[in-house]
């Protein structure tokens, strides 16, 4: 995934960074009067907010090589010149009108009128009460960022607790590892049930009930389709994932010498169980070691008609003292300036990541430029993420690892026993873990005057499977810092995985007319990179997602071909 803070960002910039001169003569005549006025509104608005948009890109990109406090200090006064502009109330009542007046027809016309104006929707808050807003966030997250747990009085890091929850056998070492894990909770909890207050008080001042209310409607989402999906996902997953978690259990409870009915959330690897525990090993790193992931990635997208060595080019892909240690991808300038932040070695993990980031790259780089410029960009954060999930998810396939690394059968079925196996757990792991966090989000935003304590016990109870350890009653949910620096987004992930699940359904039925996936690695199948291109990268966000989705695939997104591909 990008990074997370950089998806965020990216979710922002998606949403404000669409501009362009696209006032047209010849198509003016036509025009009624309200569509004029948005024509050059556009016109203005774009002139303004396009070179803004490309300074801070490359003020982010700047900052994440170098790593900089000045640099970022710069990405900070930028980003906030630009939500000063979607602040503008006059200009915001201006759009408002617009709408009201529902006599915008013209259907590019339409959808950019909607797109600006979920971005003045959404930074129509009171300058104060944006300040303590934004200032509470970053009070908690440094809250966050000093905090260390303890174990018998002595602090540990993040990644000591982890690795004591991957290696330690001994149940009682494990608990204090989960419960230093958790401590951060009651730290930030006060602040954090604070801030979604102040949240929901900005949301209300602007027509709705809550800030989630908010959020997923600027973000072109509802509560009601969502809701729809998860709940289908939930039926769906709900007898597999508890076949599943008892083999897991079977096999963690023999390990740690304890009943299986007696297993905490302690004995599940990750503190919120929300990566799969390494019971299914499967190390691919040695096929990569002596490879060139950065060759490997650009020969493969060449092969599926995707070019990415313009992207390359602009890159910076390998470890430096200061660089932002994760990946992202970024369009500077939606003219074809995209480029991608790596910290690549040779092995699986990092031929996922460059693959994935890549995805990104090739949305942005095939981006049809007759589109305005407002709508030129993915149709939502979570279908780029999907195309970048759609093609990390190849550093596993056995059949993309032959191919590409020249490996021979007996090796790709030596792959193929556990890859599967491997693949199923993580997914159905991931999928029950966002439940939780849609569900306690919603809830959260709903009423924070509740007892969300219990609440994120009956939901992980729910979801997981996993048990509250008797008599808990601490802000366990406050511990997971996506509340605080990322409201209201967790669900795209999720959403992402289904998309990426659908297209290859329908690549690999309706595109390349097969009967199933078995053996594909998708390598040198132009006909990938072509339907991709055609319809889903060139459309950008002429359409709204569930358009696009529907006329891509000939089916609104659903969760069935996420449960075909994974849930076995
Ligand atoms: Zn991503």
């Amino acid at each position: 995934m990008k990074t997370l803070i950089t998806a965020v960002l990216a979710l922002i910039v998606t949403i404000i960074a669409f501009g362009c001169a696209s006032t047209s003569a010849s198509r003016s005549i036509e025009l009624g009067a309200k569509e004029k006025q948005l024509e050059k509104f556009i016109a203005a608005h774009v002139q303004k907010v396009e070179p803004m948009i490309k300074q801070a890109n490359l003020a982010s990109w700047d900052a994440a090589i170098s790593g900089k406090a000045e640099d970022y200090d710069k990405v900070s006064k930028l980003t906030l010149e630009i939500r000063q502009v979607y602040s503008n109330p006059q200009e915001f009542a201006t759009l408002k009108e617009m709408k009201q007046s529902q006599q915008v027809k013209d259907a590019k016309l339409s959808r950019q009128l909607e797109v600006l104006y979920n971005a003045y929707l959404e930074n129509q808050i009171e300058p104060e009460l944006l300040k303590s807003i934004v200032d509470l966030g970053t009070e908690i997250e440094k809250k966050f960022s000093t905090f260390r747990g303890t174990i018998e009085g002595k602090k540990v890091t993040d990644n000591e607790i982890k690795e004591i929850l991957k290696t330690q056998t001994d149940s009682r070492k494990r608990e204090q590892a989960w419960l230093a894990s958790k401590q951060v909770g009651p730290v930030v909890a006060p602040d954090l049930v604070q801030l979604v207050k102040l949240r929901n008080q900005a949301a209300r001042k602007v027509g709705f009930d809550n800030y989630h209310t908010l959020s997923l409607t600027t973000a072109e989402q509802n509560v009601k389709d969502l809701d729809k999906i998860f709940n289908q996902l939930y039926e769906l997953t709900n007898k597999p994932f508890a076949q599943l978690k008892a083999e897991l259990d079977r096999i963690l409870a023999a390990k740690y010498g304890v009943p299986a009915a007696e297993l905490m959330p302690w004995h599940y690897h990750d503190p919120f169980f929300q990566e799969s525990p390494l019971v299914y090993q499967l190390d691919l790193d040695a096929y990569y070691k002596d490879k060139d992931v950065k060759q490997l990635a650009s020969r493969f997208y060449a092969g599926v008609g995707l070019r990415v060595d313009s992207i390359l080019q602009r890159s910076d892909l390998y470890e430096r003292e200061g660089k932002n240690p994760h990946a992202f991808c970024t369009d500077i300038d939606r003219k074809g300036d995209v480029r991608i932040l790596c910290n690549l070695k040779n092995n699986e993990a990092w031929m996922e990541t460059v693959l994935h980031e890549l995805g990104h790259g090739v949305y942005d780089k095939y981006q049809d430029q007759q589109v305005p410029f407002l709508l030129r960009g993915p149709a939502h954060i979570f279908t780029t993420e999907a195309i970048a999930m759609f093609f990390g998810r190849l550093s596993r396939n056995p059949a993309w690892m032959q191919q590409m690394l020249d490996l021979s059968d007996q090796q790709r079925t030596e792959i193929e026993k556990v890859s599967d196996k491997y693949a199923q757990l993580k997914q159905i792991i991931f999928a029950r873990w966002a439940m939780v966090m849609y569900d306690f989000e919603k809830q959260l935003y709903a009423n924070p005057d509740q007892d969300l304590n219990s609440l994120w016990w009956q939901i992980v109870e729910k979801y997981q499977l996993v048990k509250k350890p008797p008599a808990r009653s601490e802000p366990d949910w406050a511990a997971k810092i996506h509340f605080t620096i990322a409201p209201c987004y967790y669900h795209n992930y999720l959403l992402g995985e289904l998309l990426a699940s659908q297209l290859h359904h329908h690549i690999v039925h309706n595109v390349l007319n097969l009967k199933s996936d078995r053996q594909l690695g998708y390598v040198d199948q132009k006909k990938v990179g072509r339907f991709l291109t055609e319809k889903v990268f060139k459309p950008g966000a002429m359409y709204h997602w569930d358009e696009m989705i529907e006329q891509a695939t000939g089916e609104p997104l659903t969760p069935k071909y996420f449960v075909e591909q994974f849930v076995k």
